[in-house]
C-alpha cells in the first residue's frame, strides 16, 4: 500500500514537471459548484455567450447555440457544432442528426431533458464547414465551463472532432470509440456521430455497443 502511494507520488511529480517543461504554472481543478448553484451559473454563461463576438462565426450566425438539458445531467453529449438547423432554432441537434440522436437517448431508457446536449463550437460555421482552429480556441472555454457546471458522470464526445478536441488527441474515432477515457477526472466515451451513422446505418450496431458501456458505468456510481 505504501509502496503504491510512493509509485503515485512520483508520477504525479513527474508529469508536473512534464508540465512545467511545457509552460504551465497553474494546476487549480475548479470544484464542482452545488447543484443548486449550477443553473443559476450556466444562466450567467449563457447570457456571456449569446453575446460573444471572439470570432468571425457571430457575422455568420442566426442564433448561438449554446446547449440544452438538465444542469444536473449525469451523461453529457458533446457534438461538434450547429447545423442549419440548429441555428435556426438556437438548439443542439434538431436536424436529422438530433432526431437520431434523441433515439438512441430514448433506446438508453432516457428522455433528452435527463441528459445535457452541446457543441464544441456555439455557432455554425457557413455551408458547415470543418471548424478553424481559431474558431476552436475562441471558443475552448465555453464547453469546459459547461463540463465543470454540469459535473457529469459520463461525457459522451459524438465524432472525430469533438473526440479529438476534448481529448487533445488525433487518434482516429474509429480507433477512439469503445474506450473509456478521462477529461479533468470524467470519463469520456467517444463514440461515432449521428451524422455519419446516417449515411453509415451499419455501425449504429457499434454506437450501441458503446451505449451500453456508458448505461453500465452510469449504473455502477
Ligand atoms: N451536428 C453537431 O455536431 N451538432 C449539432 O448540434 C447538430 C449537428
Amino acid at each position: 500500500m505504501y509502496s503504491e502511494l510512493k509509485d503515485v507520488i512520483s508520477s504525479v511529480k513527474n508529469y508536473i514537471e512534464f508540465e512545467r517543461t511545457a509552460g504551465v504554472e497553474d494546476y487549480c481543478i475548479p470544484a464542482p459548484a452545488p447543484k443548486a448553484a449550477r443553473t443559476a451559473e450556466l444562466d450567467t454563461l449563457k447570457t456571456e455567450v449569446l453575446a460573444c463576438k471572439y470570432c468571425d462565426l457571430h457575422k455568420t450566425r442566426q442564433k448561438v447555440v449554446f446547449g440544452s438539458g438538465s444542469p444536473k445531467a449525469e451523461l453529457m453529449f458533446i457534438g461538434e457544432a450547429p447545423g442549419q438547423d440548429e441555428d435556426i432554432q438556437g438548439l443542439p441537434f434538431v436536424g436529422r442528426a438530433g432526431q437520431l440522436l434523441t433515439k438512441i437517448i430514448e433506446a438508453m431508457g432516457l428522455k433528452r431533458e435527463d441528459v445535457y446536449i452541446a457543441n464544441i463550437l456555439k455557432c455554425r460555421p457557413p455551408n458547415n464547414r470543418a471548424p478553424l482552429p481559431t474558431e476552436i480556441v475562441a471558443c475552448q472555454d465555453n464547453v469546459k465551463r459547461q463540463v465543470t457546471l454540469i459535473n457529469p458522470k459520463v461525457i459522451c464526445t459524438l465524432g472525430k472532432f469533438a473526440s479529438q478536441t476534448l481529448l487533445k488527441t488525433e487518434t482516429t474515432i474509429s480507433s477512439l470509440r469503445g474506450n473509456f477515457y478521462e477529461y479533468n477526472g470524467i470519463k469520456v466515451m467517444p463514440t461515432y456521430h449521428p451524422a455519419y451513422l446516417l449515411r453509415n446505418p451499419a455501425d449504429k450496431r457499434l454506437v450501441w455497443n458503446d451505449m451500453k458501456k456508458v448505461m453500465k458505468e452510469l449504473e455502477s456510481r
